[in-house]
C-alpha cells in the first residue's frame, strides 16, 4: 500500500476552486491565513473558467458579472482595473420560427404572436395576475402560471424550463423562482409602458419615471475566468496554496471535527491536517465524505443536471443579432446561443467570430455520449433552422463538460437542505456553501460573497454556520431588469 504524501498543517482547507472557495480563499489569504484549495480540475474557477483555443475564448454558457453588493463590487472593481468592461446585452426567444425580445415584453409578443394567440396569451396573462388565491405558490409551475397565464407558461416557460432542467415545472420548488427570474415581469414593463405614455401624452412630468431595463452587466476583457484568476492570484499573493487535480477521498472526523482530509492526487495519495474545513464541493459529495451511510441517504434528493457547451470558431465576423437568444422550441436539445465577442471583442481574434452552443442533458442520452464533430453536426441541424449557419466557416469546434451545471430543485428540496445541513452541523468545524455546496441557484456574485463571509468568520473565531451562508443570494429583481450598477 502507498503511503499517503503528508502536506502539513493548515488552519483552513478549501474543498473546490469555484467562485465560493476562492472568495473563501481571497478573504484567507488577506487575513493571514494558512491555508489549502484543493480542486478537482486542472485549473480553478469552476463553471466561471473562460476556455481559450487559437485565440477564441469561451466562457461556460456566457457569463456576466451583476450585483447588488456595493462593497463586493467595489473589490471586484479595484481587482479588475481597466480589463472590467461595462458590456451591453441584448437578448431573445426563438420560438414559432419567430424573435421575441427578452425579457419578455407584451407589446412585443403581441406584435409577433399569431393575433388569436396573441389574444390568449393576453387575457390568461390577466386572469393569472387577478387570481386571488395568493397564497405561496405550490410549485415552479403554479409560480409561472401565476405571473405569466397558462397560455405563456405552455407555449415556452413549462418546455423550455422542461429541456433545461430536466425535470417538469410541476416538480419544480418554486424557491428556484425565487433566485432567478429569468422571464422578466411583464407586469413591470407594462407598467414603465404606462408611465411612459403618461408622460409623453398627458404631460404629467410627475408620473413615475420608468425603471428603465439597462441591462448593462461588468465584463472582464478575457472572458468571466478572467475574474476568477486574479481572484487566485490574490489569494496566491497572500500565501494560499492551491492544489489542482485532487479531491477529497476521505474526512477523517473525531470528536465532532475533521482532523485530516485525505486526498487523491496527480502525485497519488496525500493527507493533510485542518483546524478549520470550506467546503464548495457538490452537497451530495460532501454528505457522504462527512457522515457515510446516513450522508448518503440524506444526498438523495440533491441532484444534478448536468451541460455540455459546443464551442464554434468561425471565420466570419458575426453570428447573431443579439448577445444571447433563448431557444424555446422544446424539441430542440440547444438551451441558449451565445455569440461570446458580443460581450467583449477579445473573445475571437478580429475579423472572426464564435457562437457557443448550450446543451443540457441527462446521463448516458445522445447529446452525453455523443463526440464532438456528431454534436457540432447536430448542432448545426437545430439552428439552421434558427436561421444560423454553422455549415460554413467553421475553423474548429469543441465541446467543454459542465457535471453541475444546475441543482435540480426538486419540491421538497427545502426541507432536505434543512436536515442535511442540521446533520452536518455535529461537525463543528466544517462548513458548506455555494452553489453546488449549499444546492442553491445562485449567481457568481453571492458565490463570492459566501467565500468571503466563511473565510473572515473562520479567521474571526466566528464562522457563520452553512444555513446561514445558504440564505446569500443575489438580488432577484437584479438578474434581469436592472442594472449592474443598480441605478436603473
Ligand atoms: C450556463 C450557466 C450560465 C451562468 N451564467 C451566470 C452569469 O451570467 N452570471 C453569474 O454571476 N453566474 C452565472 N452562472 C452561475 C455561476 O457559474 C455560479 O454561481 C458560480 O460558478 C458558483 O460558484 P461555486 O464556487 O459555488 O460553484 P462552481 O463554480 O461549480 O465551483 C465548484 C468547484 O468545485 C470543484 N469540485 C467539484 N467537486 C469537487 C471535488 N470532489 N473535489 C474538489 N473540487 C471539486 C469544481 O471543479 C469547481 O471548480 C451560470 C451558470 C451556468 C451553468
Amino acid at each position: 500500500m502507498t503511503t499517503a504524501r503528508d502536506l502539513g498543517r493548515f488552519d483552513v482547507i478549501v474543498l473546490g476552486g469555484g467562485p465560493a472557495g476562492l472568495g473563501a480563499a481571497w478573504e484567507l489569504g488577506r487575513r493571514g491565513a494558512r491555508a489549502l484549495v484543493v480542486e478537482r480540475e486542472a485549473s480553478t474557477g469552476g463553471l466561471c473558467r473562460t476556455h481559450a483555443r487559437d485565440g477564441f475564448r469561451f466562457d461556460m454558457g456566457g457569463h456576466r458579472f451583476i450585483t447588488a453588493d456595493r462593497d463586493l463590487l467595489d473589490r471586484v472593481v479595484a481587482l479588475c482595473g481597466d480589463d472590467l468592461l461595462l458590456a451591453e446585452r441584448t437578448s431573445e426567444v426563438a420560438l414559432l420560427g419567430r424573435r421575441f425580445r427578452y425579457p419578455l415584453e407584451l407589446p412585443d409578443l403581441l406584435r409577433n404572436l399569431p393575433p388569436g394567440l396573441a389574444a390568449r396569451a393576453v387575457a390568461s396573462y390577466l386572469a393569472g395576475r387577478l387570481r386571488r388565491d395568493r397564497g405561496p405558490p405550490a410549485s415552479f409551475e403554479a409560480w409561472a402560471e401565476r405571473r405569466f397565464g397558462r397560455v405563456l407558461f405552455e407555449l415556452f416557460i413549462g418546455p423550455y424550463t422542461e429541456k433545461v432542467w430536466g425535470v417538469p415545472a410541476g416538480e419544480l420548488s418554486p424557491e428556484w423562482a425565487a433566485q432567478r427570474i429569468t422571464f422578466g415581469d411583464l407586469g413591470h414593463v407594462a407598467r414603465d409602458l404606462l408611465a411612459r405614455a403618461a408622460r409623453r401624452w398627458r404631460g404629467f412630468a410627475n408620473a413615475p419615471v420608468p425603471r428603465t431595463c439597462a441591462r448593462t452587466f461588468l465584463y472582464p476583457r478575457l472572458g468571466m475566468g478572467q475574474l476568477f484568476e486574479r481572484v487566485q492570484a490574490a489569494a496566491a499573493a497572500g500565501g494560499v496554496v492551491t492544489l489542482t487535480g485532487a479531491v477529497p477521498s476521505g474526512l477523517e472526523v473525531a470528536a465532532g471535527r475533521v482532523r485530516e482530509v485525505r486526498l487523491d492526487t496527480p502525485d497519488g495519495p496525500a493527507r493533510a491536517e485542518a483546524d478549520h474545513v470550506l467546503s464548495t464541493i457538490p452537497l451530495p459529495a460532501l454528505l457522504a465524505l462527512a457522515l457515510g451511510g446516513e450522508g448518503r441517504r440524506l444526498a438523495a434528493p440533491f441532484t444534478f443536471r448536468p451541460a455540455r457547451f459546443l464551442n464554434v470558431a468561425l471565420a466570419r465576423p458575426e453570428v447573431l443579432p443579439t448577445t444571447w437568444c433563448y431557444v424555446g422550441e422544446g424539441h430542440l436539445r440547444a438551451g441558449r446561443l451565445q455569440e461570446p465577442r458580443r460581450r467583449s471583442a477579445a473573445m475571437a481574434p478580429p475579423g472572426e467570430s464564435s457562437l457557443m452552443v448550450e446543451l443540457p442533458h441527462g446521463p448516458g442520452d445522445e447529446v452525453d455520449v455523443a463526440d464532438d464533430a456528431t454534436l457540432l453536426r447536430r448542432a448545426a441541424a437545430e439552428v439552421r433552422g434558427l436561421g444560423v449557419d454553422l455549415d460554413r466557416d467553421v475553423r474548429f469546434a469543441f465541446s467543454v463538460r459542465a457535471p453541475e451545471a444546475y441543482p435540480v430543485h426538486r419540491l421538497g428540496v427545502e426541507r432536505a437542505r434543512d436536515a442535511a445541513l442540521a446533520a452536518l452541523r455535529r461537525v463543528e468545524n466544517l462548513r458548506t456553501f455555494g452553489r453546488q455546496g449549499a444546492f442553491r441557484f445562485v449567481f457568481s456574485d453571492a458565490a463570492l460573497r459566501m467565500g468571503l463571509l466563511a473565510g473572515e468568520g473562520v479567521v474571526a473565531g466566528d464562522a457563520p454556520t452553512s444555513e446561514d451562508l445558504a440564505r446569500v443570494a443575489s438580488a432577484p429583481a437584479l438578474l434581469e431588469v436592472q442594472s449592474v450598477v443598480g441605478t436603473g
